[in-house]
């Protein structure tokens, strides 16, 4: 194995690495391109093999290691490891699929970086869910299916090799599938530019009237499909884990400035402790304690991320309010906790803090 990997998320090489991404964070932001030297970066430390098992070149990490290694990268920069969360959705779509073939032929490439697959699921989740027809319809034919329709959001879709995308058919099932970005009838928009995270390059992903041959059906048709497997699920630990990592780059900055203002250390502190509470909840959650709900400490996340960001702002006065400055960048990057594969009970919560309803 490369001396690069990182094998376990206490390796000093993971400093190295979110030193090195924290670094780059500012920029990729100004500019809004596609975090290719960032992704790289993160194939040559071994990131990508943490979430596959040792048989497709993975180092299979426990869920509690994941979480640890995820909070450390999102403290660094949000928008690689928000695509990299991605990346893992389809990659462990496909390790749980039973689809050998597949298997073998995608994931010791996703593993090593040297392909880019993504996800198009949240329509299956939390985007037109209201919509009386669903946005992206699959009719049976022989051999496969007829994909037709769109997923609103697909992340680094013009940079993928592969989206995995779910459809429903007419009778109300869905499928999951993923389909290589090169086959006929398939196309991604144009992002559209963000009020965060435009660097991930998400936009609508386009589905033209596609046959999909059956070895490219990774679960389904059935009732529900993304209540099976694992990966790409709204309303798990991933996003929470976010949204602490990157309030921790918020309470971080209130430390330092802290330590030579002294009217900030009860605040830095007191966010400290909230955001060390959390971060105790989620690593419990992870390994089967049921401390509290999955939506409950989602909740309590974003409420963190967004107040930690904006208690940076106000330290920073009006300098952080000058472009460039990493707490503007921070308070626009953390809104983005509040619609991010959101369940409707936290969107609730959320809303009701927001409007100063308490029960
Ligand atoms: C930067 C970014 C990256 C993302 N990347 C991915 C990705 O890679 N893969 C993926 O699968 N998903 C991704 N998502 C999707 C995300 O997880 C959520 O599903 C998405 O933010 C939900 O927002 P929506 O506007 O589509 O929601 P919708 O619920 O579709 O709302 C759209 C609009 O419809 C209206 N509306 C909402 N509810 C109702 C109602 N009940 N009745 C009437 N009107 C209503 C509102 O005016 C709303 O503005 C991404 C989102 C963002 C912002």
């Amino acid at each position: 194995m490369s001396s690069t990997i990182i094998t376990s998320p206490e390796s000093g090489l993971l400093a190295t690495l979110c030193q090195q991404l924290a670094e780059q964070a500012g920029q990729l932001d100004q500019t809004g391109d596609w975090p290719r030297r960032q992704l790289e970066l993160c194939a040559s430390y071994g990131v990508f093999r943490w979430f596959l098992p040792a048989a497709w070149g993975g180092l299979a990490w426990s869920d509690l290691d994941v979480i640890r290694g995820y909070l450390k990268l999102s403290q660094a920069c949000l928008t690689t490891t928000f695509v990299i969360t991605q990346l893992t959705g389809a990659s462990r779509r496909i390790a749980a699929s039973g689809n050998e073939e597949l298997q073998q032929r995608l994931l010791p490439a996703l593993a090593a970086g040297e392909q880019f697959a993504t996800v198009g699921i949240s329509h299956l989740t939390t985007s037109r869910r209201h919509l009386s027809r669903p946005v992206l319809r699959a009719e049976p034919i022989d051999g496969g299916y007829r994909l037709d329709g769109f997923s609103p959001w697909v992340t680094g879709a013009r940079h993928a090799d592969q989206v995995v995308t779910g459809a429903t058919l007419d009778d109300g099932r869905q499928l999951l599938a993923v389909l290589p970005t090169d086959l006929p009838g398939v196309s991604a928009d144009e992002p559209a530019p963000l009020l965060g995270l435009t660097a991930s390059c998400t936009g609508p992903f386009q589905m033209d009237n596609v046959s999909v041959p059956e070895a490219l059906v990774l679960a389904g048709p059935e009732e529900n499909v993304m209540a099976t497997g694992v990966g790409a699920r709204s309303g798990g630990l991933q996003t929470s884990t976010l949204a602490i990592g990157h309030a921790a780059a918020s309470i971080e900055f209130l430390h330092t400035e802290s330590q030579r203002r002294d009217e900030l250390q009860p605040v830095w502190s007191e966010l400290d402790r909230e955001r060390s509470g959390l971060e105790h909840d989620l690593l419990a959650l992870a390994t089967g304690e049921t401390v509290c709900s999955n939506e409950a400490l989602r909740q309590r996340a974003n409420s963190l991320v967004v107040r930690a960001a904006q208690a940076a702002l106000a330290a920073a006065k009006g300098t952080g309010y000058a472009s460039g400055h990493s707490a503007g960048r921070w308070c626009r990057e953390s809104l983005f906790f509040l619609v991010w594969s959101c369940p409707q009970p936290v969107m609730q919560a959320n809303l009701c803090e927001l409007a100063g309803i308490t029960d």
